[in-house]
C-alpha cells in the first residue's frame, strides 16, 4: 500500500510557495470510492427535478465565488486574471447548461411487435476524472458536470502542480448542498491516485485529459476491465492562411491563436501554414502583432500572457529553442523570478521536431505551402488532430479544406475552439470520444433496452 505524501504548490510568476497539499494515498482512494458508490445510489434515486435543482445551486455558488476562484488560479497557474475570470465563469455556465440534462435524459420508445420497447439511460456509477495542469477548473467541469447530471458520482484527481481551484470547487459543492461524498476532489500523484482510478473495479469510467503518452497507458489499463474511457490528449494544430484571406486580420490574431495561456493549450495553433506568395507579407504583419502581446504580471488587468507553469516545464519548452534555432523574431518577457518565456516565432524545415512535436509553450513554427492540396497534406502530417483554423474569403475553399483537415474542432476566420454547447474532442492520437455539447451526458450512461410483452385479448 502506497504512503501518503505531500507537495508544495508554487506561484509560477513569483516562485513563492503558496501551500503544501497532502496527497491522497491508495487507501484514501479506496475509501473515497466506497463512499461515492453509496452516495451515487442515493443521488440516482432522487427525482430528476431535484438533481437539476442541486446542480443549479452548485452553479450559483460558483457564480458567487468567480472572483475568488479567478484569483486562486492566477496565483496557482499564472493565468492572466481576465482569462481566469472567464474560466471560473465557464465552470458556472457548464454546470448551468447540464443542470437541464437530468430532466431531459428521456430514452426512446421504439415500435416493435407484441409489446412496448423502451430504452433507459442508466448512470454508470462512479466516474474518475483525471485533469492536466493547463486549465484546471474548466477541464474538470467538462467531466464532472455532465457526469453528475447523468446520475453518477464523480472523483476528480487534479494535476500535482495546480490542485487549488479544483479543491475549492470540491468545497463549494458541499457548501451548495450537493450530497456528501457525491463529488470528491482527491489531490495526489498520477502514479497513485490516477492509476488506482484505472485499476479500481468500482470506478466505471475514466475521463482523462493530458498527454498522449499517459493517455495510452490509461486506455491500456482500462482495457483490462473493459472500463469506459474518454481521452482528451495532445495537439499540434495548424492555422492555415490562404492568399485570398484578410491577411491583416489573420496576422493580427495569429499570436492569440497560439500564445493564449502561454501556449499551454491543447488547441494552440502551433503551426502557422502560409501560402508561399503571401509569406513575406504575412511575416511583416506578424512581427508587430507578436511584439504587441502584453506579457507580465498575471494579476494585472490587461496582461495577455503570464509565465509558464513550472521550472520543469520551462526547461522542456526551452529545449525547443537552442541557440542556433531558426528564430524569426520574439516578443518580450519579464526578467527576475518567475518562469517567463517570450513569445517566439520560428521558421524551421518541415521535418524539424518543432514542427512535429507538441511544445506546449509560446513557440510557433511558420511554414510556407504551395497550394490547397499542399496545405491539407501539411496540416494532416501529424499524429494529432485536435483543432485548427482556416483563413480564406473563398466559401467553397473554406468548405473543402474544413472537411479535409483531420481534426475535431476547426474554425474558419477565427480561432475559437471551445463552447460548452458544442462538442469538443480530437481525431487520431488527440483523443477518443467527445466532451461538451448536448450529447455529453449520454457518454456517462449505459443504454438499457427493456421489452414489455403485452398480452392479446
Ligand atoms: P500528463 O499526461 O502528464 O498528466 C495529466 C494527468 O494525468 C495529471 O493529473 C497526472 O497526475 C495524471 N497522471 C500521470 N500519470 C498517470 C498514470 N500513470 N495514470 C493515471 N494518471 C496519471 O499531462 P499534463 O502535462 O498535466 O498536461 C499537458 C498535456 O495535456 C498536453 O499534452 C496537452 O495537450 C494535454 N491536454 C489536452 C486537452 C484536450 O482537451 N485534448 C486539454 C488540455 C491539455
Amino acid at each position: 500500500m502506497s504512503q501518503a505524501t505531500a507537495s508544495e504548490v508554487v506561484n509560477p510568476a513569483t516562485e513563492e510557495v503558496l501551500r503544501t497539499v497532502e496527497h491522497t494515498g491508495e487507501a484514501g482512494v479506496d475509501d473515497a470510492v466506497a463512499r461515492a458508490r453509496a452516495a451515487q445510489r442515493r443521488w440516482a434515486a432522487q427525482a430528476p427535478a431535484e438533481r437539476a435543482a442541486a446542480l443549479r445551486d452548485f452553479a450559483a455558488i460558483v457564480d458567487a465565488h468567480v472572483e475568488e476562484l479567478a484569483q486562486l488560479e492566477v496565483a496557482n497557474s499564472g493565468h492572466p486574471v481576465g482569462n481566469a475570470r472567464w474560466e471560473a465563469g465557464h465552470v458556472r455556465d457548464v454546470l448551468q447548461y447540464y443542470s437541464a440534462a437530468p430532466e431531459r435524459l428521456s430514452g426512446k420508445q421504439i415500435p416493435v411487435a407484441g409489446g412496448l420497447d423502451v430504452t433507459f439511460n442508466e448512470p454508470l456509477g462512479v466516474v474518475g476524472v483525471i485533469t492536466p495542469w493547463n486549465f484546471p477548473m474548466t477541464i474538470a467541469a467538462w467531466g464532472f458536470a455532465p457526469a453528475l447530471a447523468a446520475g453518477n458520482a464523480v472523483l476528480v484527481k487534479p494535476a500535482e502542480w495546480t490542485p487549488l481551484t479544483t479543491m475549492r470547487l470540491g468545497e463549494l459543492a458541499v457548501e451548495s448542498g450537493l450530497p456528501a461524498d457525491l463529488f470528491q476532489v482527491l489531490p495526489g500523484r498520477g502514479s497513485v491516485v490516477g492509476e488506482r482510478f484505472v485499476s479500481h473495479p468500482d470506478v466505471r469510467k475514466i475521463v482523462f485529459t493530458g498527454s498522449t503518452e499517459v493517455g495510452t497507458r490509461v486506455m491500456a489499463g482500462a482495457a483490462k476491465q473493459v472500463k469506459r474511457v474518454t481521452l482528451e490528449l495532445g495537439g499540434k494544430s495548424a492555422n492555415i492562411v490562404f492568399d485570398d484571406c484578410d491577411l491583416e486580420r489573420a496576422a493580427a490574431t495569429a499570436p492569440y491563436g497560439v500564445f493564449d495561456n502561454s501556449g499551454q493549450d491543447c488547441c494552440a495553433r502551433s503551426r502557422i501554414l502560409v501560402q508561399r506568395n503571401v509569406f513575406d507579407k504575412f511575416m511583416e504583419l506578424l512581427e508587430p502583432a507578436v511584439k504587441g502581446v502584453v506579457v507580465g504580471d498575471p494579476a494585472s488587468d490587461g496582461t495577455e500572457m503570464g509565465p509558464l507553469v513550472s521550472k520543469t516545464h520551462w526547461n522542456s519548452v526551452s529545449s525547443f529553442v537552442p541557440d542556433d534555432a531558426p528564430v524569426a523574431f520574439r516578443g518580450d518577457a519579464p526578467s527576475g523570478p518567475g518562469f517567463w518565456f517570450p513569445p517566439t516565432v520560428l521558421m524551421p524545415e518541415r521535418g524539424d521536431r518543432t514542427v512535429t512535436e507538441e511544445i506546449f509553450g509560446p513557440v510557433v513554427a511558420v511554414l510556407p505551402f504551395d497550394d490547397e492540396a499542399d496545405a491539407i497534406a501539411l496540416a494532416n502530417d501529424t499524429v494529432y488532430g485536435l483543432s485548427g483554423s482556416i483563413w480564406t474569403e473563398n466559401l467553397s475553399r473554406a468548405m473543402r479544406v474544413s472537411r479535409a483537415v483531420e481534426a475535431g474542432n476547426l474554425s474558419v476566420n477565427s480561432h475559437s475552439s471551445v463552447r460548452y454547447s458544442t462538442p469538443f474532442g480530437g481525431f487520431k492520437q488527440s483523443g477518443l470520444g467527445r466532451e461538451l455539447g448536448p450529447d455529453a451526458p449520454l457518454s456517462f450512461t449505459e443504454t438499457k433496452n427493456v421489452f414489455f410483452a403485452v398480452e392479446e385479448n
